[in-house]
């Protein structure tokens, strides 16, 4: 059997043993004698994938009882809409902005005419940074940021600590580091990165603002409809969610967040310590002190025909999904927790080549 190297943004590489687990189900899913895609969402069998995984990420995240997991679809620019519907009280909503996938979120603030502010943005520099000192209103409802933003490539390294509740786009660092929850109130992720397949979006939504949505909110925009029913008030992402549940079972077997994170920085480092050794040919993206662990973006000298070329050599050498984002250009490395080092490793070789070729 033949496996690349996958560096794509999402969907992204998937551990081969979940993988092999799901197929060896796949048509007899633990002796039901059909399979998991052929099963009923209230079959007691899913029901308790639902469970295990909820149970599973609660206990990897340690998050406590005052926080609910609810499963939903539309991705995570369903989120971007359904936030503000949520959880906006009729005081302010505050967004920092640094990327494309924040300036979404705020487009869907806007268009529902709710009183947002942006308190911190990066597009002065090309969104090449993180801003810091970020201050926001302890009385706001709530406070908005992408913890990783996956087109520029950079990340916060720790997140900001507020009064109100913070909700945390975490699409693209989900399940990448520990995390502390103390002010957070909404934290959400689509599952196409580290999570597993596309058309799943993991919530993690604190007690106190399930209920807040405007009666005008449709049924299933609401959050309180997700948690009262437990992610079944329709039919869920079946197939996703079994797939969820065997991530997490893969995470718990590396050791889980804390083993996962230490092995992420060392990919990191090795990979930025090889675009560092060459600069001035490899031209680091993001600022250093807002580097991100999981999407390495560079530009190389000479611009986008050696760019281009640096792609094509990569997919020849077994490496795909290099090509930066269609709004940014250049290169982006995407190491999710599934990329492991020696893939990693792979790349840097392929790059120190690629420099004495044509560096
Ligand atoms: N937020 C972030 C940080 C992302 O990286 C993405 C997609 N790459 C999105 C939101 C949008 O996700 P989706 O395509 O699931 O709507």
């Amino acid at each position: 059997m033949k496996r690349i190297f996958n560096f794509n943004a999402g969907p992204s590489a998937i551990d081969l043993s979940v993988l092999e687990q799901a197929k060896a189900e796949f048509t007899d899913f633990c002796d039901a004698g059909y399979s998991i895609c052929e099963m009923s969402h209230r079959n007691k069998r899913f029901e308790e994938i639902l469970n295990t995984a909820i149970a599973d990420l609660k206990a990897l995240y340690t998050i406590n009882n005052d926080y609910f997991v609810i499963f939903m679809q539309g991705g995570a620019s369903l989120q971007f809409a359904q936030i503000p519907m949520n959880l906006y009280k009729g005081g302010v909503a505050q967004y920092v902005d640094t990327g494309t996938w924040t300036q979404n979120a705020i487009k869907e603030a806007k268009i529902q005419q709710i009183n947002y502010e942006i308190v911190a943005s990066s597009q002065d520099c090309a969104y090449n940074y993180i801003p810091s000192d970020i201050k926001f209103s302890p009385n706001a409802d709530y406070a908005y940021i992408c913890s990783n933003n996956t087109i520029h490539g950079t990340q916060y390294k720790s997140l900001p600590k507020t009064q109100c509740p913070l909700v945390v786009d975490s699409s693209s660092d989900f399940l990448s580091r520990e995390i502390d929850f103390k002010n957070i109130g909404f934290f959400y992720a689509g599952a196409q990165k580290n999570a597993g397949v596309a058309g799943v979006t993991i919530a993690i939504i604190r007690k106190d603002l399930v209920y807040l949505a405007k009666q005008n909110v449709p049924f299933i925009l609401r959050y309180s409809t997700f948690v009262d029913k437990n992610s079944l008030y329709n039919t869920p992402n079946t197939f996703g969610i079994y797939i969820f549940s065997l991530v997490l079972k893969w995470i718990k077997k590396q050791g889980g967040l804390a083993k996962i994170s230490e092995k992420n920085s060392k990919k990191a480092e090795i990979l930025y310590n090889t675009i560092d050794e060459f600069e001035g040919f490899y031209l680091p993206f993001a600022r250093k002190d807002s580097r991100s662990m999981m999407n390495v973006t560079f530009n190389i000298k000479g611009g986008e025909e050696i760019e281009k070329l640096f792609v094509k050599q990569a997919e020849e050498n077994d490496m795909i999904g290099l090509k930066g984002h269609r709004s940014l250009g250049g290169i982006r490395a995407s190491i999710y927790n599934a990329l492991n080092l020696e893939a990693t490793q792979n790349l840097c070789e392929f790059m120190r080549e690629f420099v004495r070729k044509f560096g």
